[in-house]
């Protein structure tokens, strides 16, 4: 089954593993009346979650040394928790190279839940050459992350929307 508030799917418990929204039973065949009953009950679940939930994007810093390329290694820009992001759209004041040509762009974000912390992997098909792109994402209130990357012209190219608790 998948949670009613995050998304994720799971199996044979009781609760969610993630949010800990209980698995709920409702007697009766009014799937609809079931839902606007509980409705209120998931808003302030998703409400909580957001609040607990952080994001940061994994760059990479490179330098240049004598003439070589020196790996500084990976950095996490914090992009705040879910709350402050869901519904609207951010763009981070950074320009980031573009390494990977015409292919578009990937990028990897942090998910932080209590003592959980992994990342997603997120691309973005680009249309003609971009040198830079300014990159900025939004959360959707099912907990469904969208890349937006800008290139030198002002089209904005949007990621799928990605589950930040499911696979
Ligand atoms: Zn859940």
């Amino acid at each position: 089954m998948k949670c009613l508030v995050c998304g994720k799917t799971f199996e044979n418990i009781r609760e969610c593993p993630m949010c800990g929204f209980p698995v709920v039973e409702i007697a009766g065949d009014d799937f609809e009346a079931g839902i606007k009953a509980l409705a209120p009950t998931i808003d302030r679940f998703r409400k909580d979650l957001a609040a607990k939930t952080k994001l940061g994007l994994v760059t990479y810093r490179y330098s240049l040394e004598d003439g070589k390329i020196i790996d500084e290694g990976e950095n996490i820009v914090p992009l705040g928790d879910v709350s402050l992001n869901m519904g609207k759209e951010q763009w981070l004041r950074t320009e980031f190279e573009n390494v990977r040509g015409s292919e578009g762009f990937s990028a990897e974000v942090e998910v932080t839940l209590n003592n959980n912390r992994y990342r997603k992997k997120i691309n973005v098909v680009v249309e003609g050459y971009s040198e830079t792109f300014t990159v900025g994402f939004t959360v959707s209130d099912n907990f469904e992350l969208t890349f937006l990357l800008k290139g030198n012209a002002d089209e904005v190219f949007r990621s799928a929307p990605v589950p930040l608790f499911d696979d």
